[in-house]
């Protein structure tokens, strides 16, 4: 029983890494349960999966004494997923595995049937760059699934967004609302309010 996976920093959705490069199918969606699921009788201890998942939420222990230690750890990691997100994008580097091109965008976002929220940036933009919303901060009450998005012509097109950066939620497929333009600290309140009037939960 070789593998483990940090749930309390996972983003739990079918489009997980670990699940595409898993060569025999033992880790694998469950539609059913909407969740990630381990078949350990299918593992041939590959790593694949631990090394493809970007925030380290996939384990693949040696033996069973490794097996406890890292069942252990995660029972007493007090982080959720929102604590990877980036708290000011000019303070502190984004986490890579949040970071994706438009070409993801369909598949992290658009088809994912969590509750997603995408912050969309131009990445020649001084602005953009430096002056991001404080993800960490704001989606913490949330079970949120959030990806920064490097974005072109086609998304804001498509989802006629005419100020960036740019706040798109979706969830179950759709898109739930969008925030546009940048918003400091003094607008903090005006912008969880938006929030939340999205979200509505
Ligand atoms: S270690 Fe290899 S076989 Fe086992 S779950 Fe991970 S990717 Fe699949």
């Amino acid at each position: 029983m070789p593998v483990l996976i940090n749930f309390k920093i996972c983003d739990n959705a079918k489009e997980c890494n670990g699940v595409a490069v898993c060569p025999t199918g033992a880790l694998a969606w469950d539609e059913k349960k909407k969740s990630i699921k381990i078949d350990n009788g299918k593992c041939i201890s590959c790593r694949k999966c631990e090394k493809g998942c970007m925030v380290d939420a996939i384990h693949v222990a040696k033996n069973e004494k490794e097996y406890e230690k890292i069942e252990k750890e995660i029972e007493i990691d007090s982080r959720k997923t929102s604590d990877l997100f980036v708290d000011r994008y000019g303070a502190q580097p984004i986490h890579l595995a949040f970071l994706i091109g438009e070409d993801k965008f369909q598949l992290e976002v658009e088809e994912s049937d969590k509750l997603v929220a995408a912050e969309l940036f131009y990445d020649e933009s001084i602005e953009c760059l430096l002056k991001s919303v404080p993800m960490k901060e704001l989606l913490s009450d949330y079970q949120v699934k959030y990806r920064k998005v490097e974005t072109g012509k086609e998304l804001m097109e498509k989802y006629r967004i005419k100020k960036l950066p740019a706040l798109l939620f979706f969830e179950k497929r759709k898109l739930l609302g969008k925030i546009e333009g940048y918003y400091d600290n003094k607008k903090k309140d005006i912008l969880v309010k938006k929030i939340k009037a999205i979200i509505k939960k």
